[in-house]
């Protein structure tokens, strides 16, 4: 069973079709990178999946409940409880060190001060981090800094990481070092993955590759034998 699915996705803008009735899905410790032209849907695919986006028809199914019809609370509830965000770059908050960007999304949920920091103190060894938790964002190298957001994302053990150009601002080498550690300590969490990127080295570190043109998926690959 898959942990997210969408369901014949159609999103309209004006009379743009960003998505022209896509069906995807990802099971748990699965991953797939979503590549395309730019202004091909990627970027509406991706935000549908994580309920940022609103499809004009078809649904999006978390471990079988339609997410897509839930109230804007209960949806951006949902988002921070079950689902992580790695962004391009400049998500992690300058003035913190680098162990409280990890432990926010657990204070966001409640998740007393202390007992936050030592739960994100955790991520910090498989991901290559160790010794770094009192940087600030800006002590920490580009790959460094995207490790930490690695970390945050899945700090709350979500079900799904949602990945948007995770490697655009790094050069080659630490491009694919931070997308094995993305890939793998995703899988060892047991949460699924969802990427975009334009870059297909990337994107050969995941499971599958949907190739997306024309709000429509035009090619699928699976690289692993199930
Ligand atoms: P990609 O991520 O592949 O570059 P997008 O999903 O961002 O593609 O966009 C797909 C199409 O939908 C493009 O033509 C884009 O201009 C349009 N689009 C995306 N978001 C909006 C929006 N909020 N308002 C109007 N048009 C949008
Ligand atoms: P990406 O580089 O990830 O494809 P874009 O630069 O296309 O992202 O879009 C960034 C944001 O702007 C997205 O949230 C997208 O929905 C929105 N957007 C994209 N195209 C348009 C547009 N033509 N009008 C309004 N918003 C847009």
């Amino acid at each position: 069973n898959p942990v997210l699915a969408g369901l014949g996705l159609v999103k309209k803008y004006g009379s743009t079709v960003a998505l022209d009735g896509v069906d995807v899905s990802v099971g748990a410790r699965d991953s797939l990178a979503i590549m395309g032209p730019s202004g091909s849907g990627k970027s509406t695919l991706l935000h549908s999946l994580a309920g940022i986006v609103r499809p004009d028809s078809g649904t999006v199914l978390l471990r079988g409940e339609a997410i897509d019809k839930l109230s804007e609370e209960r949806l951006s509830a949902l988002r921070r409880k079950r689902f992580g965000f790695v962004f391009q770059f400049g998500q992690l908050l300058p003035e913190l060190p680098a162990e409280e960007n990890v432990a926010l999304p657990l204070m966001l949920e409640g998740v007393p001060r202390r007992q936050a920091v030592e739960r994100a103190r955790r991520w910090f060894a498989p991901l290559g981090l160790d010794g770094l938790e009192h940087r600030r964002p800006g002590q920490l190298s580009g790959g460094q800094a995207q490790r930490v957001a690695i970390a945050r994302a899945l700090a709350v053990e979500p079900d799904v990481v949602f990945a948007d150009e995770p490697t655009g601002a790094l050069d080659q080498t630490t491009s694919t070092e931070v997308v094995r550690l993305l890939t793998s300590v995703t899988r060892e969490q047991g949460a699924a993955l969802v990427m975009v990127t334009h870059d297909a080295d990337v994107a050969a570190h995941c499971d599958r590759v949907l190739q997306v043109r024309d709000g429509r998926i035009s090619n699928y690959t699976q690289f692993t034998v199930a």
